[in-house]
């Protein structure tokens, strides 16, 4: 039963690499190295006493791959591996067509190739757009407005139409809301290269020094307290939730697209002032301009997951804040330190 993890030594995929082997799963990982180190290999041998096998390499290098497919026979697919920021999606749109569309297409039709035919995938809540109503449920119409929402919402298309066409296939897009926390041991945990663009990062880097101050990013959107409002869940909630889509996908056919968060939003200010207050350290903070392309306040209905496979979030908001930091401050400098 063994699990081909592509991405697997970035922030999501390493996470879910140690639930899986935890709950003696065996995997392989294949990750280029560009956003992660090789640390993440030692950290989750460190905590499991297992240490995969590991590919350093694209998923599109079809070389690579059948190198990979051959030495292996899997049972099933998760791929994480892709580029994620949104800003520079839009300054280098066919460099993230490549690596998140064509990539996802070389890997499927490699799978295809080797017969292996249940695939889960890292897709986003980015794929809906402006809100035509909240909380997102899956079938809200799907308008991304960024290159990065497209190549999520394009790499659904194909996993949809190659399970129409093939029907001994299942595939399910996980549509993540927005990712915090870290593994509970504080050895596994988010380690963004240079500026972090998203909230809790940023926010870890203030209160460990290396940044001075929290920039909010607008305090005079429609919400409780005028800042952004997301879905913020605990990565191993989330990456629990991978181990639930592949047990689905043992049983049924077919395609789906799945909402994972907790159904809750909370503002900027929310963050920070639950940050503080579990951890007793202050996040200086200033009121900025508002982010271009930001939406004012998103968050997820999870009814389905919980419907599909039984999964919802149980980590609480204290959680996320306690793990975060927990990781920030036993490592400064992330896999460096
Ligand atoms: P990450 O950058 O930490 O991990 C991605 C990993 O994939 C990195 O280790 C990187 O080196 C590797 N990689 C990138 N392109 C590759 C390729 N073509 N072949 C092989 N390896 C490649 O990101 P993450 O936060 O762990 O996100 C994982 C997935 O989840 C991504 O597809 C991302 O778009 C998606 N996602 C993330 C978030 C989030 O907030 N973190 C939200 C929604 C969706
Ligand atoms: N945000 C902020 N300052 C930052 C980073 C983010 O105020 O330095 C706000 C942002 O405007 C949004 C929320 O925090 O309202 C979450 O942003 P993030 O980039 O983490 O997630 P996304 O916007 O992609 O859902």
């Amino acid at each position: 039963m063994k699990i081909l993890v592509t991405g697997g030594l970035g922030y999501i995929g390493s996470h879910f690499a140690v639930c899986a082997i935890q709950a003696s799963k065996e995997i392989v990982i294949v990750d280029s190295l560009e956003n992660s180190s090789l640390k993440v290999l030692d950290a989750i041998e460190s905590i499991t006493g297992t240490r995969p096998v590991f590919y350093q390499g694209k998923v599109q290098d079809r070389e690579l791959m059948t190198q990979v497919f051959n030495a292996h026979s899997f049972d099933s697919v998760v791929h994480f591996a892709g580029y994620k920021a949104v800003g520079e999606s839009t300054k280098e749109p066919l460099m993230y067509y490549q690596n998140n569309v064509a990539g996802s297409a070389v890997l499927m039709d490699m799978m295809k190739e080797y017969g292996v035919n249940k695939l889960v995938f890292s897709s986003s809540a980015t794929v809906y757009g402006v809100p035509e109503f909240v909380p997102y449920t899956e079938s809200h119409r799907i308008a991304p407005f960024n290159v990065y929402g497209h190549s999520k919402a394009m790499t659904e298309v194909m996993m949809q139409g190659l399970c129409e066409a093939q029907p001994d296939w299942s595939a399910i897009a996980l549509r993540y809301f927005n990712p915090v926390g870290a593994h509970e041991s504080g050895d596994l945990g988010e380690d963004p290269k240079g500026i972090p663009n998203n909230l809790m990062p940023f926010i870890t880097k203030v209160a460990v020094g290396e940044l001075a101050e929290l920039g909010v990013f607008g305090d005079d959107y429609d919400t409780v307290d005028g800042t952004g409002v997301r879905d913020y869940l605990h990565v191993m909630d989330l990456a629990e939730g991978h181990l639930k889509a592949l047990s689905w996908l043992d049983a049924n056919k077919g395609f789906k697209a799945v909402n994972l968060g907790t159904g809750n939003g909370m503002s900027v200010l929310q963050m920070v002032e639950s940050f503080e207050r579990v951890n007793g350290v202050k996040v200086p903070y200033s009121i900025k301009p508002r982010r271009d392309g930001d939406l004012p306040a998103f968050w997820a209905d999870a009814s389905l997951a919980k419907e599909l496979f039984d999964w919802q979030a149980n980590r609480t908001l204290d959680d996320m804040m306690r793990d975060s930091w927990h990781w920030q401050s036993r490592h400064p400098r992330g896999y460096q330190s």
